[in-house]
């Protein structure tokens, strides 16, 4: 029998679990799975609660025991050291455990205190801040509103391009659009990392009245002037700020030997496996791959993964390898989305927004519990 562990039970990690126990015998496989809190959100939708569009927390969020297959085994603790050169996890309630091959799968962290000031900022980065944002807004009568970046990189990278496009709709439908200056302040050259989505964002916000300042990395907030201030030297005067808080790799990759820089975890780009270790895989946001930390990303190595070990421990070669494909569909406003798609190879096209990626984004959203975490699409 051998035994999968897989640590954290966020997009990749349940992927992972549900594709494994599809493919392989539960008298040749036995899964594990770990993950800290036992609940699983949806974050795409922490956009859509900060805009009021969500009103429930039941709609973003499951119980873990209710999204995977009855064949894995859940485990409601925190793993605190993984030790990959004798195969075990240690759990923060005692005891630790032994694998023969082990995903790690533990996302990334949020670290909005790595910025000073950073309590005078809003952010919709999880369910509790997305509320407290709403909240801001639904009070905002008019004046400045700042959207940044507080480091690179962060989870889904137009994720605050977004948000500044649907700001304009939210502040257009409340009827008070002309009394809301937007600026969307951005640590690069331009408002995406790939050129040709660049020039479409840049449309976008040209036609959404939507002030661009490139090269804002924040540096630091002054609460009481309400100014923030960018390691360039700019500074922006905001009646509210929501600022993409800094990210970082999980704790337990912090305090064991696997990391790289930032707490992330180098990995093979098409294998995903550890180096030297190839019976531990790590995939999601935990990568330090140069690759977007998206939920698409996480689907499509978990199920990588899981194909891998399905074939070793069938006495195969494993063939299944990730070719670096991110797939993600942006909300222009409007009922209007763009789809960005690209891989290692090939850079994603210039794209155009229609109502159609509008229709798949909600579509995703919907099957995002019942389809996507089974890995069956
Ligand atoms: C506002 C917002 C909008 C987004 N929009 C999109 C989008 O439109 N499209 C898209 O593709 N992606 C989007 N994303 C990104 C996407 O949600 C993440 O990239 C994705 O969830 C990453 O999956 P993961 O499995 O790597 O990590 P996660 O899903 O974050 O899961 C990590 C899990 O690990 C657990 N964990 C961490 N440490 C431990 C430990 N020590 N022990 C046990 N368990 C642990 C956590 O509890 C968590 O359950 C968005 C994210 C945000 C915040």
């Amino acid at each position: 029998m051998k035994h999968v562990v897989i640590v954290g039970g966020g997009t990749g990690g349940t992927i992972a679990a549900n594709v494994l126990a599809r493919k392989t015998s539960k008298d040749k496989v036995k899964i594990t799975l770990i993950d800290k809190s036992g609940k699983h959100y949806y974050q795409p939708a922490f956009l859509y609660t900060a805009l009021g569009e969500i009103k429930s927390e039941s709609s973003v969020v499951r119980d873990e025991s209710q999204l995977i297959s009855k064949r894995v085994r859940l485990i409601i603790d925190e793993a605190v050291k993984i030790d990959p050169a004798d195969r075990r996890v240690d759990l923060a309630k005692g005891g630790s455990l032994n694998y023969d091959y082990l995903i790690i799968a533990t996302g990334a962290r949020i670290v909005p205190e790595e910025v000073p000031g950073y309590e005078a900022s809003y952010n919709f980065y999880d369910y509790q801040s997305a509320l407290k944002l709403r909240r801001a807004l639904e009070s905002f009568k008019g004046g400045v509103i700042a959207i940044g970046v507080g480091g690179i990189p962060y989870k889904c990278p137009p994720a605050p391009g977004e948000f500044s496009c649907l700001l304009d709709y939210y502040f257009n439908r409340r009827g008070i659009r002309d009394k809301v200056e937007i600026h969307f302040l951005y640590p690069l050259p331009r408002p995406f990392p790939e050129r040709s989505v660049a020039g479409v964002m840049m449309e976008l916000m040209e036609r959404k009245n939507i002030h661009f300042h490139p090269m804002f990395n924040i540096e630091y907030i002054d609460p009481k002037k309400k100014i923030v201030y960018s390691l360039e030297g700019e500074e922006l005067k905001f009646d509210l700020l929501v600022m993409v808080p800094p990210h970082k790799g999980a704790k337990v990759v912090e305090n064991s030997d696997i990391k790289a820089p930032g707490g992330w975890i180098t990995v093979d780009k098409y294998t995903l496996n550890l180096p030297d270790y190839d019976d531990a895989y790590a995939i999601g946001d935990a990568t330090d791959l140069p690759i977007s930390k998206a939920g698409v990303v996480a689907h499509y190595e978990g199920k990588v993964v899981a194909e891998r070990i399905a074939a070793e421990v069938a006495g195969k070669e494993p063939t299944s390898r990730y070719d670096g494909t991110v797939r993600c569909f942006c909300d222009a406003g409007y009922r209007k989305a763009i789809t960005i798609k690209f891989n290692y190879e090939t850079p994603p096209k210039k794209p155009k927004p229609s109502f159609i990626w509008y229709i798949m984004k909600m579509l995703v959203n919907k099957t995002y519990w019942s389809l996507v975490l089974k890995g069956w699409v």
